[in-house]
């Protein structure tokens, strides 16, 4: 509660000499002294009085209006009004007593000094020698016109794995000439969702190792998307397994839901899909997927290639969601020309990686990735039989007088096999994208160690970034910048490369302990935000924090993750203990935790954080929720 109060000041009176006769063009006047009264004794001043019958207004958000000062003066002196006290820097008085806002205040961000959106000041009368000042209060209401918009067509708050996080499509929070950028409410918790089906069909180490190898990979890559990896055994599960799995798979595609009917129907048939992932701009809202096969390992003649695969999969939603994140402001942005591609959902695929780089790249990082996850396989020979297919597609070209390079395997997704090529009809085989495209990678890391980091990490970092600069050509623009040659340079110096001898070629490549040691941070892993705003309680009174769409929400955060939150600087956001902190007389928990004034409150969560913590404002009680703390 705040105080009311009535009082008369005494007048602290300043004399003010007149400049008489100091004034030009008056003709001088008198100069003499005091005019009023001549002599004898002054007439008794009274204060003046203010006659308001409220001292508590109200004004809407957004508009500077508040209230005249009805004062008045028995001897009828004019009237000079001031305001002062706690919040008394926002308003401001006109000469005929008229009380407004400085500036027009927000409701969501209050500006009043204990924020709770009533402005608490003195106004002071004055009649030139005695004043009167009585507190008013102006209470800020909401416009709701501005209140954060509710999360549109989100029906999976839980994070519930295999549905769809979106039923239609979000709005986006904000547009320019080229993009529309995009938050989405599981940013905060992108989940890796393993869908097992008929898992009598497959095979009990494989579905401990699968976990493994994909928690292995969002570990050390980081994950921004949600993500839902599907296995099944694609040979022997049910017909309705398998057409259950191919709704699955469009309910979380196509926003809205059902906007491809069809969409289940014009799959390829099962039995021999290949394993697969990726994401792109209209499933965004829906994260990433992922397919897996139980002859994808019980099919391989050789056992160290199936975690390849699958750190693989795993890369290319990596790389694909990446392509879309803005990093500096934790949006995704989706360029407006995919977005109003009238094809959109109907099979045009909008290339944006060159072939050899998007499956060279995943290959690459995929046998880097799956040496590092389990020291026994032997990335090196992995990168060996690649080597041999790579300079066996090269002599095969030779041998029909056909000069092959990299550069071929950009977009010219129809030459590898298409007699209609314009090689003069020589079928070529699209693996080199996947072989060569490998090699194009172990080239540039054999050229300085420090481009490991550039190849799995600042290049996807960089591209969107790149891409909005020079649309469609941010692959390449990120690349040439990176790495500090031109891709004709760089396609010239590999295409000589690989035409060495294998011995020379296999010189440039590091072994299985140095890549095993080789390290990268892409920070995403570390790095999590929370999107903090207020609203009105729904259940009760003022204001409340929102996270993901829930008031109050109770969440969970894991052990060896930092986390920023990102908040109204009206509502400063801290940890404790207890419940509503200090609110409820706890302290504020402050270890690992900074504290910024711009809006964001970051916490770094470890081993020694308590199991359970509340978050709340330092400034409004009840604002906050509960916090789990989990291993
Ligand atoms: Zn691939």
């Amino acid at each position: 509660m705040y105080l009311k109060y009535k009082s008369i000041l005494p007048f602290i009176s300043v004399f003010i000499l007149a400049a008489c006769g100091g004034g030009g063009g008056g003709g001088g006047g008198d100069g003499g002294g005091a005019s009023n009264g001549g002599y004898g004794t002054a007439p008794i001043n009274t204060a003046p009085t203010i006659n308001n019958s409220s001292n508590d207004y109200s004004t809407v958000e957004g508009e500077t209006s508040g209230f005249m000062v009805n004062a008045s003066d028995a001897e009828g002196n004019s009237l000079t009004y001031s305001v002062s006290g706690n919040d008394g820097s926002k308003m401001t008085v006109t000469t005929s007593g008229v009380v407004s806002f400085v500036s027009a205040p927000d409701f969501e961000i209050p500006g009043d000094a204990n924020g709770d959106n009533i402005y608490s000041f003195n106004v002071s009368v004055s009649d030139g020698n005695l004043s009167t000042a009585e507190g008013f209060t102006i209470t800020v209401t909401n416009n709701t016109s501005d209140d954060a918009a509710p999360v549109t067509g989100q029906n999976n708050p839980n994070f519930e794995c295999n549905k769809p996080y979106y039923l239609s499509k979000p709005d986006p929070v904000a547009t320019d000439s080229a993009y529309s950028y995009y938050e989405y409410y599981w940013q905060s918790n992108p989940k890796l969702c393993i869908n097992f089906r008929e898992t009598d069909l497959l095979d009990d180490e494989w579905e401990t190792k699968i976990p493994q190898i994909l928690n292995y990979a969002k570990d050390n890559l980081g994950m921004i998307v949600p993500l839902n990896a599907f296995v099944v055994d694609q040979k022997n599960a049910s017909q309705a397994t398998l057409n259950q799995l191919d709704v699955d798979a469009c309910n979380l595609w196509f926003i809205p839901q059902g906007a491809s009917a069809d969409c289940s129907n014009r799959q390829d048939p099962w039995g021999n899909r290949s394993a697969a992932a990726g994401i792109g701009f209209g499933q965004l809202p829906n994260g990433g997927d992922l397919y897996f096969f139980q002859d994808n390992w019980a099919d391989q003649g050789d056992p160290q290639v199936p975690p390849r695969i699958l750190m693989h999969e795993f890369y290319h939603v990596y790389q694909n969601s990446m392509k879309f994140y803005f990093e500096d402001d934790g949006r995704f942005g989706i360029p407006k020309r995919f977005e109003n591609d009238a094809s959109y959902g109907e099979g045009t695929l909008v290339r944006v990686f060159p072939g050899w780089l998007e499956e060279g790249g995943a290959d690459f990082a995929g046998m880097i990735l799956a040496t590092k996850y389990d020291n026994n396989i032997d990335a090196r020979k992995q990168f060996e039989a690649h080597l041999d297919e790579a300079k066996s597609v090269i002599s095969t070209a030779a041998s029909n007088s056909d000069t092959l390079s990299l550069k071929d395997y950009e977009y010219q997704g129809g030459l590898y096999e298409s007699t209609a090529n314009p090689n003069n009809g020589i079928a070529r085989q699209f693996a080199y994208a996947y072989t060569g495209g490998a090699w194009a990678f172990v080239y540039l890391w054999s050229l300085d160690n420090a481009n490991f980091k550039k190849i799995i990490v600042d290049y996807y970092k960089n591209y969107a970034e790149k891409d909005k600069l020079n649309p469609g050509e941010g692959w390449k623009d990120s690349f040439e910048e990176l790495f500090g040659m031109t891709m004709s340079k760089f396609y010239e110096d590999f295409d000589a490369f690989m035409l060495q001898d294998k011995a020379t070629i296999m010189k440039a490549l590091k072994t299985n302990a140095q890549m095993q040691e080789a390290s990268f941070t892409t920070g995403l892993t570390a790095a999590l935000t929370f999107n903090v705003s207020v609203a009105a309680n729904s259940n009760g009174s003022g204001n409340v924090y929102v996270i993901e769409g829930t008031q109050n929400k109770a969440i969970t955060l894991e052990v060896g993750k930092t986390y920023t939150f990102t908040h109204p600087t009206g509502h400063p956001f801290k940890f404790s203990t207890t419940s509503n902190g200090t609110h409820e007389g706890g302290s504020e928990y402050t270890t690992g935790v900074t504290t910024s004034t711009a809006g964001s409150t970051v916490i770094e969560v470890t081993a020694n954080t308590p199991t359970t913590l509340y978050y709340y404002c330092s400034i409004h009680s009840g604002m906050g929720g509960t916090i789990t703390v989990s291993s």
